[in-house]
């Protein structure tokens, strides 16, 4: 098959290139053993065996499977205990989802202005500032700010990224999240992880995330006189077994982002009006971004690449402050509710310098590569050497 028909057809790829019958043993056993649900599944579940595989890889203290990235971003909110109408701060920049888990947590989302690297500039946080959710961004590392008891760290792009120290993505912060969405790095259609080193916090997760129950593995649920509700996020065995399946091809899918990457910068084109964003040493960028000098320029590069059939996304999509969900403040319930507990006034519509006015410039002048980890170098290479053309002819 071609490289254009490659490419063309999976738009982002990533572990989904290595899903494959032989290599699929635990999803094997699970249908052999016909025991789907976690709880029933001894002595070792395929879920307990993910999480503690995960734990070590990324170095948490505790991880906990969860249906989506959604759902453990609002386990790790619940389990601050806040009250409803409570304030948390969310980056200017990222998926919808996030205002969704904080909205659907009862909770008011705010947006804060974006910094250099396009991440929640911790600058703009009050000093007393409880909740902050932050999003480390097409695998780029959003600070972690130290001042703040309850940071969330939103890894769903960003799984095998590390700070400088070496820490991982999702693991510096009150809680970590991340995803199995098909256009994740690793994939089970959906799928998410929440991690904590916080023992309190871990056990009131695990207890939520099951009917507020405080279960032993094989029977039925019991409740301490000390329960509170919860729901159910409990995840399932055909699920983690395809988590374990991917998570084997984890170094495979980072190294070859990383070539990718590499190939990519050295046949970025030589021209002074565009720009690679800087990269610091760690991070597992899943695209190269060009920043241009106008957003004519870059609608102009975004047409040339999508009628030539080269991948490329923008970020516009990404801004919130401009997202009907938060400038509508609508919601299904007839109350309003949360928004109905939070004033409708500048600092709850915003954290921001300039009203979001150098963002949504900036924003509107950066087009994306993405990259594709399953190509052999050469592949890689006739694919950078694709853009690069097109680009050079703008
Ligand atoms: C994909 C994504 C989510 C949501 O993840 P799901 O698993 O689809 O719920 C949240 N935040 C960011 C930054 C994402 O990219």
């Amino acid at each position: 098959m071609s490289l254009d028909k490659r490419l063309g057809m999976r738009f982002l790829p990533y572990g989904a290139n290595y899903l494959d019958w032989d290599d699929m043993t635990e999803l094997r056993d699970a249908v052999r053993d016909r025991v789907l649900f976690r709880y029933q599944r001894q002595p070792e579940s395929c879920a307990t065996r993910l999480e503690e595989h995960a734990a070590r890889r990324l170095g948490a203290r505790h991880v906990l499977a969860v249906h989506n990235c959604t759902e453990a971003l609002r386990l790790a909110l619940v389990v601050t205990r806040p009250r409803i109408g409570d304030v948390v701060h969310i980056p200017a920049m990222t998926f919808v989802a996030v205002a969704g888990a904080v909205l659907s947590t009862g909770l008011v989302p705010v947006p804060v202005d974006i910094d250099e690297n396009l991440s929640l500039d911790a600058g703009l946080l009050p000093a007393d500032a409880q909740r902050v959710i932050v999003a480390h961004m097409e695998g780029g590392l959003a600070e972690v700010p130290a001042h703040v008891p309850y940071v969330i760290e939103d890894a769903a792009q960003a799984l095998g990224s590390r700070f400088p120290d070496g820490t991982h993505a999702g693991t510096k912060g009150f809680a970590g999240t991340f995803s199995f969405h098909h256009n994740k790095v690793l994939t089970s259609g959906e799928g998410g992880l929440v991690t904590t080193n916080d023992e309190t916090a871990y056990s009131l997760m695990r207890s939520y995330h099951d009917h507020g129950s405080a279960r032993q593995p094989g029977r039925y649920p019991v409740w301490n006189e000390d329960a509170f509700w919860g729901e159910n996020l409990v995840t399932s065995e055909e699920v983690a077994a395809i988590q374990l399946q991917q998570f084997r091809h984890l170094d495979e899918v980072l190294a070859g982002l990383q070539r990718h990457y590499d190939i990519m910068v050295a046949e970025l084109p030589r021209r002074s009006d565009m720009r690679p964003l800087p990269r610091t040493a760690g991070e597992v960028k899943i695209s190269v971004r060009l920043e241009l000098d106008s957003r004519e320029l870059r609608d102009r590069a975004v047409a040339t690449l999508t009628e030539q059939g080269v991948p490329n996304w923008t970020l516009d999509k990404y801004f919130l402050p401009a997202h009907p969900v938060l400038t509508g403040r609508r919601s299904l319930y007839a109350d309003g509710f949360p928004w109905s507990f939070a004033p409708d006034t500048p600092e709850t519509a915003g954290l921001s310098r300039d009203g979001f006015a150098a963002t949504r410039e900036r924003l509107g002048r950066i087009v994306c590569l993405p990259l594709f980890p399953e190509l052999s170098a050469d592949e890689q290479a006739v694919a950078a050497k694709n853009a690069r053309a097109l680009l050079e002819q703008l």
